[in-house]
């Protein structure tokens, strides 16, 4: 910045001129000098005019900023001593200079906010409308002469654009909206017309520094005010407010609903409003270029370019048409206009669905679910094609129909993923309705109409064969769209040719030419063709149902069946039923929480179509859903399920398979039907053994919901509500080496030490210990591995005391841990019992207690051990089969591959985000702790964090003895893509504010 005016100087021009004491700094400006000014107690903005400004014009602005002084959203002028609302001085140059002073907005810049949410972005819409009200009643007609930001007089740039250097392309997009807009000039010039601020650009609006709900608190510069097009303000608010976003036509709408909750915008102002966005970067770019032309010093003048670049691409590829339509919608009207003419007029066509197939349809019409929830649809969702197809022809008599604006999980390949602000989402929102006929069925014109469209959708599960065909309906077009035909490269029809109504155009393609799908005819009809030469879309955001369903109304409406669709349970009936008849501990997750109805290998599935990654649910260890383990469940349970009194053979390939994963001397296994159940039943399996009952246990340790298992279970006992530590049990400290008791090097011998003290008391106190119960890696007490050799140690100290070692592996078995099988083995120890639980059934309740023979022998003291579910066939078989699946794909090795890879990657967030204290863990059983400088637990940031990875499509969890610790525990399919993306997501939430927040 370059000083023209010494400090001293201003603050003495400040003192004479307001009375006022202050210490001032430079700010930037574009032409102006400004100054930020500090008194005892309050600050303000000082503002030096240039040399030969037009006294017209500070008078305007500062009578402006003196008439707004009841607006709590501009800042209110100063009047100098005087009781005038500006001030003159003579410079070096002996130039007349105009100054003013007013409040200072505190706050920071809209253009410093990360992220911007949508009620940001509705609630800058709703403020530049109360502004305009507010200007509405200031009695001022201000009109600058040919001044380059007033939209109105966007003509100047015709003379500039082809002479600056942003390419060709660009040059030739400014060439066509100027075209276009000189033809509408007579109707954009009876537009009404208001004093706007003109200039809300990201530098001058004023947010709160509330970091996590922050709100608009003020606008400043209000030198370019004028009197223009009202919608010129909104269509410069939307410019600035779209900047970074995702999906600008989404962040530009939700401005838009907020502007247009204050001030009404009419329907012809709608269609304005995409050429003047566009008309607004381009003249912001033209004006950085010319600026760096002329004026190459000033670096304020081109704060903006790189940006303006950017999103001047990113506008100019949205269709025109379809952004307009998007407007409307904002604006409360029918997205498109001519929606209900149409609906009107075709009332009156008589087509059906027997001249679409030609024939008289005696098949019954019944609706098929492939929604999200579908259960008609299993977990290999569409993609098994026989299975599907063995289905469909159960009932031959029927014809399978439906689809229109169902929500469906099947979109899943990456021509169907865009990145949105809430991260990557699939297009989910079926737009036309399939009919489930057989391959080779005739397909004909619903209508009269001219080809526009045949072609061959290449793409993985796209069209296939595909015709459109456009129909003349009074005064309107509409357009019908036949899908998954065969190839239609072998046609005879071509575009432009006529086929009449019935006429034969097609025939059903098979799996190889119709996209890879099940043969069926997806029929969908639009009321445009928007700018689309070879393709339609047939599927939509769900976020953007509203508008993309007016586009393409309900096939029905021409076909005219009889349908009969159930209608599902929605969120708000679910949160409702919830509270009435489920405890209020029974809590769930995220602050607003999510309906989910499907799950399919990493990922779950809201009800909205929304695809979640799963980085929490270890419980679904092969993949939530797993076709193989869903099998074995299904073949079971149609055969037998029973107890463990008779003989069967799955019980005893379960243990065997189990026996072999163990050292031989644990040969003994119960089965039961949870981790709290295998905890339990081991308590009591030690107690019997020893003959007392007496506990060693680890704090941050959680061992089950059973009166047993809480009595062990210090993350429980010791956690609001819980009963505290019962005086059979000795806790040791939790060995954190990060942030326990003893941290860095040398805190591992000093756990021990602990450890050796608790056993020296016990004795002394004359208390025979039965067992101590560890966790390999303790999870709810936040992912903490144990300090090396700690528990190899412990277990000579136990052996020589004759106490058992009960070693939970719930959370950690089965692979997880990547490099053994178990987590004790990571520890070279091999303990007296062993329990499993969670992964085993991959969601199947099943657990299990494994221990040595003598064990199981002694605890055979006469009473029976008898489970009613636990050994039944059908989860036995369930859990041979997660084994099997581990085994044959290489899991636990993929865990190891995967989490060395996470653990890196999360090494490398550390060095960028300080807020990442410690990364620890093995395989995939990862922990991130979120601390300060001084170490000190950040929960809310944790919680902040597990929340946005939601909004973004991740799913989380935090945890630990204070909260602060983010495990990271997926089904182990998780792959090396996964992690790159988790950690792409990762990156974007550390680097929002507040997470950034000191
Ligand atoms: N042990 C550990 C280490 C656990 O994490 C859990 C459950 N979180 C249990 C036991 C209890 O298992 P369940 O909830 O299946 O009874």
């Amino acid at each position: 910045m370059k000083k023209k005016f010494e400090l001293q100087f201003i603050e003495t021009l400040v003192y004479s001129n307001y009375g006022i004491k202050v210490k001032a700094t430079q700010v930037e400006g574009e032409s102006d000098d400004n100054f930020k000014l500090n008194s005892k107690n309050k600050s303000y903005f000082f503002k030096i005019y240039p040399k030969k400004t037009d006294p017209k014009f500070v008078k305007f602005q500062t009578n402006l900023l003196t008439d707004l002084k009841d607006y709590k959203k501009a800042a209110n002028n100063k009047l100098t001593l005087d009781k005038k609302p500006y001030a003159t001085f003579f410079d070096k140059e002996n130039e007349i200079r105009y100054f003013r002073m007013n409040d200072w907005i505190h706050g920071r810049l809209w253009s410093s906010v990360n992220p911007i949410n949508k009620n940001l972005r509705h609630e800058l819409g709703l403020e530049s409308a109360k502004l305009i009200l507010k200007l509405k009643k200031i009695n001022s007609n201000y009109l600058r002469e040919d001044f380059d930001w007033d939209l109105s007089n966007y003509l100047w740039i015709d003379k500039f654009y082809k002479k600056i250097d942003i390419g060709k392309k660009r040059q030739l997009i400014i060439e066509n909206l100027l075209l276009n807009f000189k033809k509408k000039q007579s109707e954009y010039d009876g537009l009404r017309k208001n004093l706007i601020h003109n200039d809300l650009n990201d530098n001058n609006i004023i947010v709160s520094e509330n970091l996590k709900t922050p709100n608009i608190v003020g606008f400043i510069d209000f030198g370019d005010c004028i009197k223009s097009q009202l919608i010129n303000e909104l269509a410069v608010t939307c410019t600035y407010g779209i900047i970074d976003s995702m999906n600008l036509l989404e962040s530009a709408c939700e401005i838009i609903k907020g502007f247009n909750s204050e001030i009404k915008i009419s329907e012809i102002e709608t269609e304005f409003l995409y050429e003047l966005i566009l008309l607004r970067i381009s003249i912001s770019i033209l004006k950085s270029s010319l600026n760096e032309k002329y004026n190459p010093g000033n670096k304020y003048l081109q704060v903006s370019k790189d940006d303006m670049l950017l999103i001047f691409d990113k506008w100019a590829d949205i269709n025109q048409e379809l952004a307009t339509y998007f407007f409307r919608n904002a604006c409360g009207f029918t997205p498109t206009p001519h929606e209900k003419n149409f609906k009107k007029l075709i009332g009156k066509k008589k087509s059906s669905i027997n001249i679409l197939f030609n024939k008289n349809e005696t098949n019954k019409l019944e609706n098929l679910d492939l929604s999200v929830s579908s259960k008609w649809l299993s977990s290999d969702l569409i993609n098994d094609i026989s299975s599907f197809e063995k289905k469909i022809n159960q009932k031959p008599f029927s014809t399978f129909f439906g689809g229109y604006l169902e929500t469906r999980a099947v979109y899943d390949s990456s021509d169907y993923e865009v990145l949105t602000e809430r991260g990557f989402e699939n297009r989910t929102t079926h737009l036309g309705i399939d009919f489930w006929v057989n391959e080779k069925t005739s397909i004909n014109s619903i209508e009269d109409g001219i080809i526009k469209i045949i072609t061959n959708d290449k793409t993985s599960k796209g069209y296939g064969g595909l015709i459109i065909i456009e129909h003349n309906l009074g005064s309107l077009k509409f357009y019908s769209l036949y899908g998954h035909l065969t190839d239609q490269k072998k046609s005879k029809l071509k575009v432009g040719d006529f086929v009449e109504k019935g006429e034969k155009i097609a025939e059903i393609g098979s799996v190889k030419e119709n996209g890879g799908w099940s043969p069926h005819l997806h029929f969908q009809i639009m009321l445009t063709l928007l700018d689309y030469k070879n393709d339609f879309p047939g599927v939509c955001l769900e976020s953007e149902k509203k508008v993309w369903s007016s586009i393409c109304p309900n096939p029905n409406l021409i076909l005219n069946f009889d349908v009969n669709i159930n209608t599902k349970f929605d969120e708000d009936e679910l949160k409702i039923s919830r509270k009435k008849y489920l405890p209020r501990n029974l809590k769930l997750s995220y602050n607003s929480p999510i309906y989910i109805v499907r799950g399919f290998n990493q990922y779950l599935y809201s009800n909205k179509g929304k695809k979640y990654l799963d980085t929490v649910n270890n419980i679904a260890h092969v993949g939530h859903q797993n076709i193989n383990v869903l099998k074995a469940a299904k073949d079971q349970i149609g055969v037998l399920n029973t107890n463990t009194r008779y003989l069967h053979d799955e019980i005893i390939s379960l243990s065997k398979n189990l026996a072999a994963k163990f050292p031989k001397k644990l040969s003994k296994i119960y089965l039961v039907n949870s981790g709290s159940e295998a905890n339990e039943l081991a308590i009591r399996i030690s107690n019997v053994n020893r003959n007392c009952e007496n506990f060693i246990v680890m704090q941050g340790g959680y061992h089950g919901n059973t009166n047993k298992t809480i009595e062990v279970s210090n993350y429980k006992y010791n956690s609001k509500g819980g009963s505290g530590k019962a005086s059979n049990v000795f806790e040791i400290p939790m060995p954190d080496e990060f942030r326990g008791k003893y941290r860095g090097k040398g805190a591992g011998k000093k756990y021990f030490i602990e450890f050796e003290k608790i056993i020296s008391k016990a004795k002394k106190a004359n208390k025979k210990i039965s067992a101590m119960i560890v966790e390999p890696i303790i999870s709810c007490g936040g992912q903490i591995e144990l300090p090396e050799k700690f528990l190899k140690k412990c277990k000579k100290i136990l052996n020589r005391e004759n106490i058992l070692l009960i070693v939970d592996e719930v959370q950690t078995g089965f692979g997880r841990v990547g490099e053994k099988f178990w987590g004790f083995q990571l520890h070279d120890v091999i303990p007296d019992i062993v329990t499993l639980g969670k992964p085993m059934g991959n969601g199947h309740p099943i657990g299990a207690v494994v221990c040595t023979a003598e064990i199981s022998k002694k605890f055979d003291n006469g009473l029976e051990f008898f489970s009613s579910f636990g050994g039944n066939p059908v989860s036995c078989r369930i859990a041979n089969e997660v084994i099997r699946e581990i085994d044959s794909r290489n899991l636990q090795k993929n865990a190891l591959k995967t989490g060395k890879f996470l653990v890196s990657e999360l090494k490398k967030l550390a060095k960028k985000y300080s807020i990442i204290g410690n990364v620890r863990g093995r395989g995939l059983f990862i922990g991130l702790e979120l601390v300060d400088q001084n170490l000190i637990p950040e929960m809310d940031k944790a919680i902040y964090l597990v929340n946005r990875m939601k909004e973004l499509g991740v799913l989380m969890s935090n945890d630990g003895l204070d909260k602060n610790v983010i495990k990271i525990k997926p089904p182990i399919i998780f792959s090396i893509d996964d992690s790159k993306r988790l950690i792409m997501l990762l990156d974007k939430v550390m680097a929002e504010d507040y997470m950034q927040l000191n």
